[in-house]
């Protein structure tokens, strides 16, 4: 047990600095009563992702925010899996063709590595890890996870989006996410599978 005031659960502080999904989050959040504010109005800075999952990494930063801001915080991590490429890019998705690596990198990477495979080992999914924890010494995090299924195409396609949605083409689509309206991929994304199970969690 500890003594530590805690801040009451519908003031959040969103553990990211992309501000692309703070506004995503913030306006799911935000219709269901909870105030979000980032982190970078916190004047927090980022920590290092040294987990070696997405839900470790989630809750690292989570925990670094609560720490700082003595606020409830909801920390984030998400990716792409090839469950044929084992895993990969997994974890390091945004940095797979190096540290300076762009999506475009990325994207010609990946298609390399899977230029060999059949249709069935194309399968991949997106996948959102959201971890709120009510303070830092949290016990009991309330952990919610979004995996949006699909496959990878042979080539990109689509302007908007952002990461590997030129390449993912969601189970039940014919196009990639980048050829979706974005208001129609952030109502079925992974992002919005993990909010929804998160909403569900928090009003039970
Ligand atoms: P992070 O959760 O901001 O660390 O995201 C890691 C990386 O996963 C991003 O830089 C993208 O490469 C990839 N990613 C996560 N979500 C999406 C998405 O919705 N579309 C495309 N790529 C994504």
């Amino acid at each position: 047990m500890n003594s530590q005031s805690t801040a009451p659960l519908k003031q959040l502080v969103l553990a990211s600095n992309n501000p692309g999904k703070v506004a995503e989050i913030n306006h799911l959040l935000d219709a269901q009563g909870y105030q979000i504010s980032s982190q970078a109005e916190h004047h927090i800075d980022s920590i290092p992702e040294t987990g070696l999952t997405f839900v470790e990494n989630a809750l690292l930063k989570a925990r670094h925010v609560c720490v700082h801001s003595n606020t409830a915080a909801l920390g984030d991590d998400s990716g792409l899996v090839v469950p044929a490429l084992d895993g990969a890019p997994g974890l390091y998705s945004a940095r797979y063709a190096g540290p300076r690596a762009n999506a475009s990198d990325n994207n010609q990477k990946l298609l390399q590595a899977m230029q060999s495979f059949q249709p069935d080992q194309r399968q991949a999914s997106f996948i959102c890890v959201l971890t709120l924890l009510r303070h830092s010494h949290d016990p009991e995090p309330v952990i919610a996870i979004g995996r949006w299924h699909g496959s990878i195409a042979l080539q990109p396609a689509g302007e908007h989006g952002f990461g590997y949605d030129p390449l993912f083409i969601p189970h039940g689509y014919t196009q990639t996410a980048a050829e979706l309206a974005p208001e129609h991929k952030q109502q079925i994304s992974h992002r919005a599978l993990a909010l929804k199970s998160l909403l569900d969690q928090l009003s039970q």
